[in-house]
């Protein structure tokens, strides 16, 4: 599947002094795949998700963005190339409206400066764009809100549209329900599910029902190595994933 993958890991390594955590990780994803990173706490997917946005060097191996290296690169510019990353802290001024924290993203990607907003016609296409991305995550009512103020799981909202302010093709969240009710999980879902269309994502999940609803493969993580990689059927019915890490999680 090389040729046609949008990312490619390619025997990747990331130790922490003696501590080797990722050992010899393979993933390749495709062009439009939702595709689900599962596996016990400290199993490494964070730090993997690192690995990939750049924001820690590899020890070794290559990660691969549509043919191209992109380790090595700084964030910013592997962000460029088209890949974004949620953060689990989230990164939301919170004296500022939903409005305002948007609008600071979307000039961040076409790079424009305060300086800039004389001009008329860029504020307007600035200003469009910001409405926009607020409707598609059903934010718009609360443009004016203070995003501080805002419920938890709007803020997490808030958080995806900023991922997408810079319109990418990958998208990589990391535990994006996490503290989230069922109810708020399952509206958040929905969501992902609305953006992610025509995008390609990778997604550390440990509710395994919104996994199972969400994406087309998983592969599940276990001591930095990849134990599997199927569909949700493979994967719910591989008897070594059951018994690494799925059994308790599924109550099978
Ligand atoms: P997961 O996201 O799967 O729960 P992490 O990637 O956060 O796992 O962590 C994997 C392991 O790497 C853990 O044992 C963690 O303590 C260790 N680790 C993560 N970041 C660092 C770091 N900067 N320095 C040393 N050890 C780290
Ligand atoms: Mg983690």
């Amino acid at each position: 599947m090389n040729g046609q993958s949008i990312l490619s890991l390619r025997g990747l390594h990331k130790s922490f002094g003696d501590i080797a955590i990722i050992r010899g990780v393979n993933l390749d994803v495709a062009p439009g795949e939702k595709h689900a990173l599962i596996g016990p706490n400290g199993a490494g997917k964070s730090t993997l998700f690192h690995l990939i946005s750049g924001r820690l060097p590899l020890t070794q191996g290559e990660i691969l963005f549509e043919g191209e290296a992109i380790h090595g690169l700084p964030p910013h510019q592997i962000n460029r190339r088209g890949l974004a990353r949620s953060f689990q802290i989230t990164n939301i001024f919170a004296g500022l409206s939903v409005f305002e924290n948007l609008r600071l993203a979307i000039m961040q990607r076409r790079g424009l400066q305060y300086t800039v907003w004389k001009f008329a016609h860029r504020l307007r296409e600035v200003h469009d764009e910001t409405m926009h991305l607020l409707e598609q995550v059903r934010l718009a009512a609360r443009s004016d809100t203070i995003a501080g103020e805002l419920p938890y799981s709007e803020q997490r909202s808030l958080e995806i549209a900023m991922t997408l302010a810079s319109d990418p093709k990958v998208i990589l969240l990391d535990e994006p329900m996490a503290g989230m009710s069922h109810e708020e999980t399952s509206y958040t879902t929905g969501l992902i599910r609305e953006i992610a269309q025509g995008r390609t994502v990778l997604i550390v999940e440990h509710d395994m029902d919104v996994v199972f609803s969400l994406c087309d493969r998983i592969s599940v993580l276990v001591y930095g190595e990849i134990l599997a990689t199927g569909t949700p059927d493979q994967i719910r019915n591989n008897a070594q994933v059951k018994e690494a890490y799925l059994g308790e999680e599924i109550g099978a």
